[in-house]
């Protein structure tokens, strides 16, 4: 069969790891086409992901803030919220960064093909998209085709109040009763949503600590604003059943500690959010017809180049496995790319950021304190409270801390988590000081500007077992 296309370069996923690396390609002189199932490029990222999401959680904070405002003599009463127009804000945003990357690929004459793709060898993908299907032969292909919600089987998914992330983004009403199954990230980040919009909003989770992964201390403050803002929480909690019914949905619930009776009892909820992980799109491509391993779970194994067992082929994003994050996935896309044109480089990268938007936010990076413990490593941390930051009083919100774990042998920074307002941007120099080898002190005596929230890094550096000193 003749192919409609062919090309030097296929990418398959247009999410941050696919359109990165169709660009990269690109720019290095690679002849690319880019494959997408839907009209708009920028994967769940910017779609149904980290853009949306982060639009109506600035909306969130804005409605927060103006309540709180009342507490230094500002009142603007209640929040009266047009959520047609809300969701046409949250739309804009969206279609403003998806718009962009078409003109994008339009100028480094990146041919974008719409349709699904499938494997029907090494060298060949067939589209299916509205005008039928079309054969395109490519030499070399990285894969980014992404990952989507788990859908709990015993739940009734085609009642449309049961929602995953994509359709609670999608803004249908603001539900007076909510229950968001799962206290990750996502879970957490709709529950901030819809809790400042109104909902009331009940939140279970599995395991014994919210965002499973992060320290322990840095969840408190979260926990007890959460708890502030009339946000029922419960740990070590799974929703078994969820019936249909007219007036709403009914949802069951079980301990995760078995023979215990659980600590919520059976109630009609208007709407669930399910937001209990995400699952890798590897076994739906026919990769397999390519000659590509895939692994039980949906994952496709690569090496430190972002190869796949077929050399030719590349796999990046979310399918190659956690943490599943839109800057590991753009990271993963250039590094392939450069690869592909021949460059001769690898994986480097230390540390991955994650950030939680919640309010406050929750950002960790590196080796955590748990974690320190677990492997019998031999730390030190360093802690400030940012009670103690002028910048946090003023602006109202001293419940979060900054803290450095350092190697305490070698001080070098190898970990550290914040919380608080803005944490998400300031985590990033925590993460330059593990990438660059920083000790402590390097930190410390760097100047930081006052008075910003970004100074509790550097005392944070000096603050020792609670008193300030310095390394030397
Ligand atoms: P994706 O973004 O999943 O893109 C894959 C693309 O491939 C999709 O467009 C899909 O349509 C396409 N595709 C799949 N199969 C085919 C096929 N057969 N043919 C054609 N096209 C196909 N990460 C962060 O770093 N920060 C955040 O704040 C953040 N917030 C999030 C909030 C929510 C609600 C969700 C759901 C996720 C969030 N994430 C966040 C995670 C982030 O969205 C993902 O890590 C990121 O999108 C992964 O990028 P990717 O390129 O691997 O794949």
């Amino acid at each position: 069969r003749t192919p409609d296309l062919e090309c030097r370069m296929l990418v398959l996923g247009a999410g941050p790891g696919g359109y990165t690396a169709a660009f990269r390609s690109a720019d290095l002189g690679l002849d690319t086409v880019l494959v997408e199932r839907y009209a708009s490029l920028g994967g769940v990222c910017l779609n149904v992901g980290c853009i949306p999401s982060k639009a109506l959680l600035h909306a969130a904070a804005v409605i927060d803030e103006a309540a709180h405002a009342s507490d230094y003599g500002i009142d603007f009463g209640a929040p009266k919220i047009t959520l047609d127009a809300l969701r046409a804000y949250k739309d804009k945003v969206v279609g403003q960064l998806t718009k962009g990357l078409a003109g994008m690929a339009k100028q480094r004459k990146v041919r974008v093909v719409e349709g699904t793709g499938r494997f029907i060898s090494a060298n060949e993908l067939e589209v299916s998209g509205k005008d039928g299907a079309k054969l395109i032969r490519f030499e070399q292909c990285i894969i980014a085709a992404g990952s989507q919600p788990v859908k709990l089987p015993a739940f009734p998914w085609d009642d449309p109040r049961v929602m995953d992330s994509t359709d609670a983004l999608e803004l249908a009403e603001i539900p007076k009763k909510l229950l968001v199954v799962g206290g990750g990230i996502i879970g957490l980040e709709m529950a901030t949503v819809f809790r400042a919009l109104g909902s009331e909003v009940t939140v279970v989770e599995f395991m014994d600590q919210l965002m499973p992964g992060a320290d322990t201390d840095l969840i408190k403050p979260l926990a007890e604003r959460l708890k502030k803002q009339g946000v029922a929480v419960h740990l070590r909690t799974k929703a078994a059943q969820v019936e249909a019914q007219t007036h709403g949905l009914k949802v069951s619930f079980e301990s995760a500690e078995e023979g215990k009776p659980a600590a919520i009892e059976a109630q009609l909820f208007d709407r669930v959010l399910v937001a209990v992980g995400r699952t890798p799109n590897g076994g739906k491509l026919d990769a397999d017809k390519a000659g590509v391993q895939i692994s039980d779970r949906g994952f496709i194994p690569v090496d430190r180049q972002m190869r796949t067992n077929v050399p030719h082929i590349f796999a990046i994003g979310d399918l190659v496995g956690q943490p599943m994050l839109a800057h590991k996935a753009t990271h993963e896309g250039k590094l392939a790319a450069e690869v592909a044109a021949g460059e001769k480089k690898e994986w480097v990268a230390r540390v991955i950021p994650s950030v939680a938007y919640t309010d406050p936010e929750i950002a960790w990076v590196g080796v955590t304190e748990t974690e320190a413990k677990a492997k019998g490593l031999k730390v030190g941390v360093g802690k400030f409270p940012w009670a103690a930051s002028g910048r946090a009083i003023g602006l109202g919100r001293t419940e979060g801390f900054t803290k450095l774990v350092f190697d305490e042998a070698t001080h070098r920074v190898i970990g550290g988590g914040i919380v608080g307002v803005h944490a998400g941007d300031l985590i990033a120099e925590v993460a330059l000081a593990i990438e660059m080898g920083c000790e402590v002190t390097d930190i410390g005596h760097t100047i930081h500007p006052h008075p910003t929230l970004s100074e509790s890094v550097g005392m944070a550096a000096e603050v020792y077992d609670g008193t300030i000193t310095d390394l030397y």
